[in-house]
This record gives structure tokens, sequence and C-alpha cells, in this order.
């Protein structure tokens, strides 16, 4: 069966993949089945999209509304955890710990973290260069079923330079060569779902706001439409983990509620 990688790309707007000089998500996108009019959840904001995106259900039920976690009043699997009751493996290479919220303690095969800041709170808009080089190295031995893939600095150039602006482009761009190393590197049959959890406007995000809610979704894979646009189903984070899982074969669980793209399928 296929490995999965899930690449999030922090803050990613669909407009800049060709605002920016991003050929490898343009080639991407070319190749694979994709919208760019995805939908973020309200709030737009990273740690209740990443919930909304692993456990398949929107913030009014799992709750959380900030990039602080607490507790789930009633919990329910999220895909690492589903994929676990099958054996599955997954693997994390993240700069954040934030998303220990992601699944439950013991469900990890395999993590990298770097924080994103350094110790005086500064971005380091260098951490991608070194996920992708550790997943790079990594990867072939670990062989995960699943593998989370957290691209978090073009966030960080949004807040410091204005989603669209120049720096936050620069900053796409150079997601955009981890890209260009990280992919060849994936087996054959790899299946690949490229996405934002939100996007952004001026500094900020949060809104409702089209720029802050618009994300790109990009699939491919075997098995998967190539160069297909989605138009019959209207694409938001809850597709992501009922759509990995069908592809992974863990049982889509009863609670989440999205469902599998199924217009994708060839
Ligand atoms: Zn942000």
């Amino acid at each position: 069966m296929s490995q999965i990688f899930l690449i999030l790309i922090d803050g990613l707007r669909p407009d800049a993949i060709d605002a920016a000089d991003a050929p490898t998500l343009q080639g991407f996108r070319d190749r694979s089945s994709y919208t760019m009019q995805a939908k973020s959840l309200m709030p737009t904001i990273t740690l209740p999209c990443h919930m909304a995106t692993f456990y398949s259900v929107p913030s009014g039920r799992h709750g959380i509304t900030t990039n602080t976690f607490t507790p789930l009043a009633r919990p329910l699997p999220s895909l690492v955890d589903q994929a676990r009751t099958v054996r599955k493996r997954s693997a994390f290479f993240t700069s954040w710990d934030g998303f220990s919220a992601l699944y439950k303690a013991d469900h990890l095969d395999f993590q990298w973290s770097y924080h994103y800041v350094d110790e005086n709170g500064i971005p380091r808009l260098f951490v991608d260069d070194i996920l992708t080089d550790v997943a790079i190295s990594a990867l072939p031995n670990v062989k995960p079923d699943f593998t989370f893939l957290y691209y978090g600095t073009t966030d960080s150039a949004g807040h410091m330079y204005g989603w669209m602006q120049d720096g936050y482009l620069k900053q796409v761009e150079r997601v955009d060569a981890n890209l260009a190393r990280l992919l060849p590197t994936l087996p054959e049959d790899a299946i690949v779902l490229i996405q934002a959890d939100h996007g952004g406007h001026e500094q900020t995000h949060g809104t409702e706001l089209p720029e802050d809610v618009l994300i790109p979704w990009m699939i491919a894979g075997p098995g998967i439409k190539q160069g297909y646009e989605i138009k019959d189903t209207a694409v938001t984070l809850l597709n992501t983990t009922p759509t990995l899982a069908h592809f992974m074969g863990v049982p889509l669980h009863g609670q989440w509620e999205g469902n599998v793209v199924s217009e994708i399928l060839e």
C-alpha cells in the first residue's frame, strides 16, 4: 500500500503559488487533483485549523479556538489515532510543539521537531531547510505509513512582511525549493496531499475574509486523476483526514464529519 504524505504549508494562499516563482508547487498542481477554492474553517488560526484537519470536525466540536490546547470535552480519534487501530505507523516532522494535540501520546512512531522561533522570539526562517534535510535522510529508514510534514515559515514571513509582499513570496519560494528536493526522494507510488491551514491578509489572519479562508488543496498519486480541477466537492479542512484514511486503508471513524473527496478517484 502507498505511503501517505500530508505536506502542510502554513498560511499559503492559493494566489501565492502563481505570484511567487514556485515551479515545484505549480508543477505539482498540474499533475494533481486540485482546487484553489478549498476552505479553511473559523477561526482561521493554526491549531484550530490543524485540529479540524486531523480530527475532521469543526471548532464547535473539537473546542480549540486559539493556539493553546485544552483536552477535548468529547474525545475522538485523529487520523493518527485511527491509523494506529490498524497498525499503521505515523511520523511527524514539524517546527512547533503544539502539534502534540494531534495524536495520543504513544501513537507516533517517529517525531522530529525544532522550534520555529529562537529564544528571543525571532522566527527561524531557515527551519524548513533543516526539516527537509532531516526528512530526506530519515524517511527511507523509518518508512512510515503516514507522514506529516509541516512547513511553517511561510506563516512567519506573512506576519513579518505581510501576506503577498516580497518577503512572504520569497519564503514561499524557499519552501518550493525544499519541496523540489523532497518530492523526488519519496516513493514512486506515494500519495501526497499539499494544503494550507489558512491564508492571511496584511500581517495577520483569523478572520472570515476570503484572503484568510481560501486555501490550496492538491493531491497526487496512483489512482488519482491528474490535472483535474475539483469542481463538485466544496473541499474544506474536514475532507483531508477521511480522504487520506481512504488511501491508507484506515476505517473512517463515525464521528468524522468530512467525506472522502471521491471525484478525484480514477
Ligand atoms: Zn499565523
